[in-house]
This record gives structure tokens, C-alpha cells and sequence, in this order.
């Protein structure tokens, strides 16, 4: 399988190709047709295994289908993930795929001021890439609504389980209109993650890497 059979613009194909990613990892091959047709997926799958690209390069082609940029609404795209180390890597790897596009990603998590994520959310953007907490404290600052976002990802449930992030992420799942396309990746599987899964994924598409 090849990058250029998932039918990519030609921009998001320069954009991977400036990365020098020659073919898909074994998680991207499997998950990026399922993620494409907007189905909902469960990827068990660790970091190193590719899955930042496999959840942003759909994000982009969803992003881009939307019928025109709207500054005032609030992201398209929503990303939680465990840490602020992780949320950083991600953020970086978004970047890089949404700026040739034009589209605009905010952080969110600690390690920079809340009052600056709150200007730069205020301003307008497509995606946020968040830890769950700050991203609740800035739901409650009214520094963005989700309502125009339909397309949610959460990375590393398990560690999100683990560090009791379990109220926060259900919080915000329920802040997001049902008829979003979700995304779970976890590199385990335990009783608690496959209950969440249950409950939010519909009709989702299991792959294993
Ligand atoms: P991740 O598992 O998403 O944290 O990715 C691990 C590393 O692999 C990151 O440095 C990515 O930039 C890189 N990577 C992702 N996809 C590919 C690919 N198809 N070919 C080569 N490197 C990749």
C-alpha cells in the first residue's frame, strides 16, 4: 500500500512527502480507509507505531471537506491525549500536515499560559490537541465551545484511565454532538477502556497492530 492510493490532495501528498514518510506503517495501512469512509475505529496500537499520522491525515481531508472555515464556532477537530509530552509530540505532527493547508491547531496543556491558549482559542482555530483537564478548565473560561466539532480523537485511553482522567474525558466526549466521528487508540484493552469504548464508538472498526 502506498500514501498516494488513499486518494490525498495534492498538498496533504506534499506535506508527507517533506516528512520523508515513503510508505505507510502497518497501522496507518489498516486504519487510514477505515478513518477515510468516517467510520468510528478502535486502534490498539503503541506510540512509535505511526497512529499520530494515521488520526491527523483523515483529520485533514475532514477539515477540508467542511464547507468553509468558520473563525467564530470553535475547532473541527478535537484531540486528547494523556500528557502534556505526548499532546506536544502531537501537536508538533499536526502542524505539520495542517499548516500547508492553512489550517490553524491550538495546544492545550500546561507548560504554557492558560491567558495566551485563551487568546489564541479566542482568535479561532481547527483543531486543539489537549490534555483533558486544561481542556475542561477552558470549557468552563468559555474559551471555546465544541458545538461544530465532529471529529474526536482519543490517544492512549488507557493511560488517560490511569491517571484518573476518566470524569474529565467523559465530560468532554458529552460536550461533542453525537453524530462526530470518534477514534480510540490504546495499547491496551482493559474492562474500563472497552465499557468507554462502547458507549461513545458507533459501530466501530477494530485493527490491532
Ligand atoms: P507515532 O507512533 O505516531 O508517535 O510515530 C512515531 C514516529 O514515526 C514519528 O517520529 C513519526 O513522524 C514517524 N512516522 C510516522 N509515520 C511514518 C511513516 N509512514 N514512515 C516513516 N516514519 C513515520
Amino acid at each position: 500500500k502506498q500514501f498516494g492510493d488513499c486518494g490525498f490532495s495534492s498538498t496533504l501528498m506534499g506535506a508527507i512527502s517533506k516528512q520523508a514518510y515513503e510508505k505507510p506503517t502497518s497501522i496507518q495501512c489498516q486504519a487510514l480507509p477505515i478513518v477515510l469512509s468516517g467510520r468510528d475505529i478502535i486502534g490498539i496500537a503503541k506510540t512509535g507505531s505511526g497512529k499520530t499520522a494515521a488520526f491527523v491525515l483523515p483529520m485533514i481531508v475532514h477539515i477540508m471537506d467542511q464547507p468553509e472555515l468558520d473563525k467564530e464556532e470553535g475547532p473541527i477537530g478535537v484531540i486528547c491525549a494523556p500528557t502534556r509530552e505526548l499532546a506536544h509530540q502531537i501537536y508538533l505532527e499536526t502542524k505539520k500536515f495542517a499548516k500547508p493547508h492553512g489550517i490553524r491547531v491550538t495546544g492545550i496543556y500546561g507548560g504554557m499560559s492558560k491567558l495566551d491558549q485563551f487568546k489564541e482559542l479566542k482568535a479561532g482555530c481547527e483543531i486543539v490537541v489537549a490534555t483533558p483537564g486544561r481542556l475542561i478548565d477552558l470549557l468552563k473560561m468559555k474559551a471555546l465551545t465544541m458545538l461544530k466539532a465532529t471529529y474526536l480523537v482519543l490517544d492512549e485511553a488507557d493511560r488517560m484511565f490511569d491517571l484518573g482522567f476518566e470524569p474529565q474525558v467523559r465530560s468532554i466526549v458529552g460536550q461533542i454532538r453525537p453524530d462526530r466521528q470518534t477514534l480510540l487508540f490504546s495499547a491496551t484493552m482493559p474492562p474500563k477502556v472497552e465499557r468507554l469504548a462502547r458507549e461513545i464508538l458507533t459501530d466501530p472498526i477494530r485493527v490491532t497492530v
